[in-house]
């Protein structure tokens, strides 16, 4: 014996493994799971593990990952599994359309439930993962709902969401919550540095911007490519506090317009890692300047921390969140982003 008892690969979470391995070895495994937590911390990758645990032609509480359920499953072309979200929904829709979905709708919901009839062709358990589940509109929670309250008893149903409280609170009660939580820096560090080789310093870096997300590290590590586009678009917003009103309106109505052509990911990250920076700044002025993110920027943080008052560091931190909140909410983008250029503090006299 000298695999690992289990081989879910999943970094951090550890409770939550475990919990999925006891309920699988003691058949109590649940009709439905909500998975939820910030975007890249391994939502995704657990609800997989959970299929191919739940299918696994050895059998086992662990999935093996190397048969040819496994596989498939891996692939995405598994029979008895399928997945919905967001993506596939717009990837279902025509072009024009596709780009202005904002909600998953009922019909996506139905279209799961007409197959939910359908027992296992091949596996032992049918499993449905809907990601995105926060955008489940009205008509499609209830719709789900059905479903939750009475699921034929060889099909498993995983909900991945961001957070538990955007979807219906009677939706929620019918699942069992995972709560995945992002992992501590010193954990992301150490998975960086045996898994990708990374040097300790780089690694450092990566953990401290991932924010404890580890898939969104990896995804870096993949293509570094993305590492100096951010970089990049860090300068670019910094440029923005010393811009006239017009020119940061302008910009506003660029990236809201990009929002409703479908990049809202890209929106998100980006007022992520705007927020990243200022909160930054409000510890460095604070005088916690050793919990900060861009840890390789520090003159700068410590220059710009003169600069602002404490009052209006945590005010514009706060404002990030609310335009973040808003667009979920699906306030007109434009109106959210405005929102945050308006409030950019003022830099404090010279002294
Ligand atoms: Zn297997």
């Amino acid at each position: 014996m000298n695999a690992k008892p289990d081989n879910w690969g999943i970094i951090g979470h550890e409770w939550a493994v475990e919990f999925l391995r006891r309920s699988i070895a003691g058949n109590r495994v649940a009709h439905a799971y909500l998975i939820s937590g910030p975007e890249g911390v391994g939502k995704a990758l657990l609800a997989l593990r959970l299929a191919q645990a739940l299918n696994c032609n050895e059998e086992r509480i662990d999935p093996c990952l190397r048969c040819h359920s496994c596989q498939r499953i891996e692939r995405g072309n598994h029979p008895d599994v399928r997945i919905a979200g967001m993506a596939t929904q717009a990837a279902e829709a025509k072009a024009d359309d596709a780009a202005r979905q904002k909600e998953l709708k009922i019909d996506t919901v139905r279209e799961w439930q007409r197959d939910m009839i359908l027992k296992p062709y091949e596996g032992r358990q049918r499993v449905f993962i809907l990601h995105d589940a926060e955008k489940l509109n009205e008509a499609a929670s209830n719709a789900m709902l059905k479903t939750l309250e009475e699921p034929p008893p060889y099909a498993t149903l995983i909900l991945v969401a961001h957070t538990a409280g955007n979807l219906l609170p009677t939706v929620v009660s019918r699942c069992q919550l995972l709560r995945l939580r992002p992992l501590p820096r010193v954990q992301v560090v150490a998975a960086l540095r045996q898994q990708c080789n990374l040097a300790a310093e780089d690694a450092e870096l990566l953990a401290a911007w991932s924010g404890g997300r580890i898939g969104w590290a990896l995804r870096m590590v993949a293509d570094p490519n993305q590492l100096a586009v951010r970089q990049e678009q860090l300068n670019e917003l910094l440029a923005l506090t010393d811009q006239p009103l017009a020119a940061r309106l302008r910009w506003a109505e660029e990236h809201a317009k990009a929002y409703r052509a479908g990049e809202q990911v890209a929106v998100f990250e980006m007022l992520d890692l705007w927020q990243s920076w200022w909160r930054d700044v409000l510890l460095t002025a604070a005088g916690c300047p050793q919990a900060v993110v861009h840890v390789n920027r520090r003159a700068d943080l410590e220059a710009a921390a003169m600069q602002y008052t404490l009052p209006d560091l945590h005010a514009f931190v706060a404002s990030i969140s609310l335009a973040a909140q808003r667009l979920r909410d699906n306030v007109n983008p434009q109106l959210a982003l405005e929102g945050v250029l308006l409030s950019i503090p003022e830099r404090r006299a010279a002294r």
